[in-house]
């Protein structure tokens, strides 16, 4: 077996799905799909492409049609790529990978944040290179003294940068996004700037990738798979500068040859005509996100309130109970399932994830079950 391989487990996210169907009753918050269905104009496009044959390859880079769109769609929010900058993956995951691997020699280092969405970490393991972590603030914001630190003492390559961030909601402001515009301008790096949830925002959207200045130094990741809740179609997709996109073509061709075609369709119905099913699912989120937001403090727990994404990241702390075993409890007794923090790396300990991409009654149930468990168990 590949010995990097026999290193990484499988994702703590899944593992604890997976527990879930063995407990009758229980009630999940752990996976990160949209309940909303997949927009029926986005469906009538598959279903069309099907119908029209336009199940064959794709060029390597994905539709001309669709790239040209998200060129578009990315300049709406000051982020100017061309569609030959572009190309379309399956999934953000496939993307991730292809430009890691695309990246990074052995032995070399990325920077990543802690706690962050695991494949980062994963991946940069399987494909050999050395992991160094950067903590996050207590409200999960990045400091900036804290990644120049890094920066300047170990000899980092690429700095992985996720906004909004999975698992804690945390976005940029203004004065982040310029102070690491001029971080980036200064030091030798490749920035990968993962956005897979960029359509689900409740602020002020900034981005690295919005400065012309560094766009030599930057790659972006995202993907269709949040924004039109369809998961399982598998699109995404990477922009970049030429010498990065002809090293990530090969990887990308080699190990998918493309993104499967009439998803592709799919998604570029989406970003023509589906922007006010993509409002509503958003203005949903930002609902839930204010009911968890309710509860967790009606129950006393310290939590930093999300910007983005469908995740909260209560700290559990003060329940002196390793992450792990306080979810497999809660799990256990309390029927709802929670993803402990320490799935998206060491620094999630004390915490734990609630995925808030369910309905308003479920996650009323949810809530007033965990508030008994707590009660029962915390409280004399
Ligand atoms: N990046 C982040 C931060 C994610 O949370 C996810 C999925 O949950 C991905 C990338 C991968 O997205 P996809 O399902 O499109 O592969």
């Amino acid at each position: 077996m590949n010995k990097q391989v026999e290193k990484i487990q499988i994702s703590g996210i899944r593992r604890f799905a997976e527990k879930v169907n063995k407990v009758e009753g229980a009630i999940s918050l752990t996976i990160g799909q949209p309940d909303f269905s997949v927009p029926a104009n986005i469906c009538e496009a598959i279903t069309k492409a099907i119908m029209e044959n336009k199940t064959t390859y794709t060029s390597n880079a994905g539709i001309e049609e669709l790239r040209t769109e998200i060129s578009r769609h990315l300049g709406n929010f000051g982020i100017k790529y061309d569609k030959d900058e572009i190309c379309i993956t399956v999934g953000g995951s496939e993307g991730l990978y292809s430009v890691l691997f695309a990246l990074m020699n052995s032995g070399e280092k990325i920077l990543l944040p802690g706690p962050a969405y695991p494949a980062y970490e994963n991946i940069s393991i399987m494909i050999g290179a050395e992991v160094v972590t950067y903590p996050l603030k207590e409200d999960f914001t990045i400091d900036i003294n804290v990644i120049k630190e890094k920066l300047d003492k170990e000899n980092i390559k690429v700095l992985m940068l996720s906004f909004p961030s999975n698992p804690t909601g945390a976005i940029l402001t203004k004065e982040q996004r310029d102070a690491l515009i001029d971080i980036i301008k200064e030091k030798d790096i490749v920035v990968i700037t993962d956005e897979m949830y960029s359509s689900i925002i409740f602020d002020e959207y900034y981005s690295v990738a919005q400065a012309s200045e560094i766009k030599d130094k930057v790659i972006y990741v995202s993907g269709f798979s949040k924004i039109f809740s369809m998961t399982g179609l598998r699109i995404g997709y990477v922009a970049c500068v030429n010498k990065y996109m002809k090293e990530i073509m090969k990887v990308h061709q080699y190990g998918v040859s493309c993104a499967p075609s009439i998803a592709q369709y799919g998604a570029l119905e989406g970003l023509r005509n589906s922007s006010e099913d993509v409002e509503r699912m958003r203005k949903s989120f930002e609902r839930r996100k204010d009911y968890c937001m309710k509860r967790l403090k009606e129950l006393q727990l310290e939590v930093a309130e999300p910007k983005g994404a469908f995740y909260i990241f209560p700290s559990i702390k003060k329940f002196n109970m390793p992450a792990e075993e306080f979810c497999e409890k809660l799990l256990n007794e309390g029927k709802v399932a929670c993803v402990p923090g320490t799935a998206f790396g060491s620094l999630g300990e004390g915490y734990m994830r609630i995925s808030y991409c369910y309905s308003e009654e479920v996650l009323k149930e949810a809530f007033d079950r965990i508030e008994s468990f707590l009660n029962n168990n915390f409280i004399n």
